[in-house]
């Protein structure tokens, strides 16, 4: 027998829970497919373990800076095994958490591997389940080059189940994840080179914010290689890693190697050929500025989207959708602009908008206005080397509306949040300069600069 919903949703992450929950809220009847653990990559393999290991550093970092107020030396070895512990019980908490939440709004969970048979129908398992509307919110999985020894190296994935502290690790990219990464490592006391294709870290991000983190990186001891093409991993009989470059030289010695050189979406088997959608080349559905397929019926949210692969844009765009669903708002759409992310490297990053080449291209050189800012914040007032943090406004027009806001140094990512409210709803300059300053803190800067 097929079981008929008014909504299935295919893929229990962020973006898939949060669609099925607002449409139940809406009283639509629907249930949601997931293979996995709930939560996906985010709560699993990606933003929260990630974020409980950027805590930890930022703790040992705390710790040194301690010793300048005047603390004794505060901590010890970090225990790896012990965090890892802590950080399991925490995720499974949350995926029961994420279940009692389904169960609580009426949401069917179906456990398995679902796959298309028609447009209304998806089979798991050898049951059937068909519904007026279907969302595939499948997310994404880490990318692994075709090299030789490929497989000698780790995914993100993979990194989250380590059961202890890497010794000599080589983390291969320059995006999000490879900072993060080698950052939160370098932190915790694993020696670490970052092996980039390019010539800079994080190469969409604004130039100031790029040339901070080189800096920082650098400092923190972090061996930074530039336009190095990987051609391979080979294992020595010592049962270390090398990396072997295209132009012949090797990098040896390794106890890890990360891959963090992009994402790949979740549609490859998904039986999509049933219904008559062809993802691109690199994996991604077409959608509409609605999160319509080409496919009346069909909707796709999140990573496989090829728009920005943020958890919260995929709930964002999932609740949008279940509203205009089920909720009775037509028009109810997700507006991709000026979405505020971080890094969560050390120090974190936080960005919203146009990065001041971006701005400048986009609206002419002489339209645009920057602001910048570099001090040491007063956290760092006893430290012989402080920590710096940098901050820049660009600016668009007479009025000086705030196009863009980039942050790098200590609590940008917390300081990020309120700003971008405030450039979402239009602010200008002259908005931040009436805005009275909270003294003393870093944030104060941002309504300060000249
Ligand atoms: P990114 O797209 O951020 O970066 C991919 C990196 O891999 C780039 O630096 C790219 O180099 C490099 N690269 C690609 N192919 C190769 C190759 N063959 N050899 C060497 N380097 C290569 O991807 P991530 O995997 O880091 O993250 C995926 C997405 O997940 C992010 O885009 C982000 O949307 C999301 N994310 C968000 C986080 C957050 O919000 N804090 C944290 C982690 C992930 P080049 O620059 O030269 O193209």
């Amino acid at each position: 027998m097929t079981e008929h919903y008014d909504l299935l949703v295919l893929g229990g992450g962020s973006g898939g829970i949060a669609t099925a929950n607002r449409a139940a809220a809406h009283g639509a009847r629907c249930a949601l497919i997931e293979k996995g653990p709930l939560g996906g990559a985010c709560v699993n393999v990606g933003c929260v373990p990630k974020k409980l290991f950027w805590n930890a550093a930022h703790m040992y970092q705390c710790a040194q800076t301690a010793r300048d107020y005047g603390f004794a030396p505060l901590l010890g070895d970090f225990d790896w095994a012990a965090h890892k512990r802590a950080r399991d019980t925490y995720i499974a908490r949350l995926n029961s958490r994420y279940g009692a939440g389904l169960a609580d709004n009426g949401v069917t969970v179906i456990a398995g591997h679902g796959r298309f048979v028609d447009p209304r129908t998806i089979e798991v398992d050898g049951g059937r389940y068909q519904a007026d509307h279907i969302v595939v919110a499948t997310g994404s999985r880490p990318l692994v080059p075709e090299v030789p020894g490929a497989a000698c190296g780790l995914t993100s994935d993979d990194f989250f189940a380590l059961a202890a502290r890497p010794r000599k690790v080589a983390v291969v990219g320059a995006g999000y994840i490879a900072v993060e990464l080698a950052s939160l490592l370098r932190a915790l006391g694993s020696e670490v080179s970052l092996v980039m294709r390019g010539v800079h870290l994080l190469a969409t991000f604004d130039p100031m914010l790029r040339e901070g983190l080189t800096d920082a990186l650098t400092t923190a001891g972090i061996n930074l290689l530039p336009q190095r093409h990987v051609a391979g991993i080979d294992r020595a009989g010592d049962d270390t890693l090398s990396l072997r470059y295209k132009d012949g030289e090797t990098l040896c010695g390794l106890d890890t190697v990360l891959w963090a050189v992009g994402r790949i979406p979740n549609t490859d088997a998904l039986g999509l050929d049933k219904v008559g959608i062809t993802p691109a080349d690199n994996g991604i559905i077409a959608t509409d500025p609605f999160q319509n397929t080409a496919v009346p019926g069909l909707y796709a949210i999140g990573d496989l989207t090829g728009r920005a692969a943020l958890t919260p844009v995929a709930i964002a765009a999932g609740r949008r959708l279940a509203d205009r669903l089920f909720g009775g708002q037509p028009d109810r759409r997700l507006d991709y602009d000026l979405i505020p992310t971080v890094v969560f490297s050390h120090p974190p990053i936080g960005s919203v908008g146009l990065t001041e080449p971006e701005a400048r291209d986009r609206h002419g050189p002489d339209a645009v206005k920057v602001y910048r800012t570099r001090f040491a914040p007063m956290t760092q007032a006893f430290s012989k080397e402080p920590h710096r943090t940098a901050m820049k406004l660009v600016t668009v027009g007479r009025e000086e509306r705030v196009v863009g806001l980039h942050i790098i140094g200590e609590a940008a990512d917390e300081m990020l949040q309120g700003f971008a409210v405030a450039i979402k709803m239009g602010a200008t300059k002259k908005d931040l300069d009436d805005t009275l300053a909270i003294h003393p803190t870093s944030a104060e800067e941002l309504v300060t600069m000249r």
